[in-house]
């Protein structure tokens, strides 16, 4: 059983995600059927929370810092090495671990794909997305109740409203706005960022629930995969032969990905846009075409790529042959974008 790498912006609800994740999978693991040998899985959350590590760690400015604190990038190095401990304390195959925090850097989160490699367990991010200025105003709604005194506040104890329980603690605003600066977004063409799922604030309990179901298939369920120790050197992951719902995962993200990057590249909405074939470049460009005039934010593209997904979980009946696979997923993949945009545009 694996690791989960949970990333996004400070205060965009990664620890709102953790936790369903960590209730959704002691649900999957209770329903297990009943087997006599092999003991039950056990199920671990790590997080700065857990391990005690304040939000000053990841602050640059000296004068956020705490006294006793030597510099910020030394205080940072000692969290990341307390999660790092954590991690690998309890990672096994017959562990399932949660690891909610920033994980903004992408040569960390390939330092824990290659702990969980070496763990003989695979492991999969979840990328939890969310506007900057959602994200910047969580933080500002934390700091705005640290420094209320609660005397002033209205009967506390009586309101209703979910926040009134977020005691979390906030980041200083340079300090968030410094990790915003810093993030490293995942990119579902690495292995490290491999099989890559995204949830996004507006998702839904049922839409939450269909993107566990498909990170349950792609670390415990049918679509596992055999993993190897110390085979990070050979790149096995870059062969698209792997398993089909990991390429079909990889595939419609890199897709998506793409749309974004020459949407930002061109200055105006619609058009068409270009896109590589195979991810070798080989074979003519697959053309996507836009609505005339506007752009398509990401969480429409996901939409639209979790739905093909949805479609697709089955096989096209070409699972075998690796590369042609992954050829054939991004060509179909551009084909329902179009018709979708032709239908909606
Ligand atoms: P992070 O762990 O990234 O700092 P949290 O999970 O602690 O963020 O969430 C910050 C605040 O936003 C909390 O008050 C939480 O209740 C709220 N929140 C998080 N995700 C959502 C969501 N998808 N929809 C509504 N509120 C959310
Ligand atoms: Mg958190």
């Amino acid at each position: 059983m694996p690791l989960i790498i949970i990333t996004g912006l400070p205060t965009s609800g990664k620890s709102t995600r953790a936790a369903q994740l960590h209730a959704y999978l002691a649900e999957r693991i209770a329903a297990l059927p009943p087997s006599p040998s092999p003991p039950p899985y056990r199920l671990h959350l790590v997080s700065d929370e857990s391990q005690d590590i304040p939000r000053a760690v990841y602050d640059l400015s000296p004068s956020q810092l705490p006294a006793h604190v030597r510099s910020a990038n030394a205080s940072e190095k000692d969290a990341r090495a307390a999660l790092y401990g954590a991690v690998k304390r309890v990672l096994s195959p017959r562990d399932v671990v949660v690891l909610d925090g920033l994980n903004y850097i992408k040569g960390w989160r390939y330092q824990l794909f290659c702990e969980a490699k070496n763990a003989r367990t695979p492991s999969a991010v979840l990328q939890v997305g969310c506007s900057q200025e959602r994200a910047r105003a969580v933080n500002e709604a934390r700091l705005r109740r640290r420094d209320t005194p609660t005397t002033t506040e209205p009967a506390p104890a009586t309101d209703t409203e979910q926040d009134d329980d977020d005691t979390a603690e906030p980041y200083a605003p340079s300090n968030w706005a410094n990790l915003v600066f810093r993030y490293e977004e995942p990119n579902p063409m690495t292995r490290w960022d491999s099989p890559l799922f995204t949830l996004i604030w507006d998702d839904d309990a049922h839409q939450t629930r269909q993107v566990f179901d498909q990170l349950w298939d792609v670390i415990a369920g049918d679509a596992k995969k055999v993993v190897r120790p110390n085979q990070s050197t050979v790149q096995r992951d870059k062969d698209p032969g792997g398993d089909y719902l990991y390429v079909l995962e990889r595939e419609t993200q890199d897709i998506v990905k793409g749309i974004l990057e020459k949407q930002q590249q061109g200055e105006d909405g619609g058009g068409e846009v270009s896109l590589p074939r195979s991810r070798d470049e080989e074979g003519a460009p697959l053309v996507v075409e836009l609505p005339a005039g506007k752009k398509i934010g990401l969480a429409q593209l996901q939409r639209y790529r979790r739905a093909f997904v949805a479609l697709n979980r089955g096989g096209i009946g070409l699972e075998a042959v690796g590369k042609l696979a992954a050829t054939r997923l991004r060509e179909s993949f551009v084909g329902y974008l179009n018709d979708a945009f032709d239908k909606d545009g």
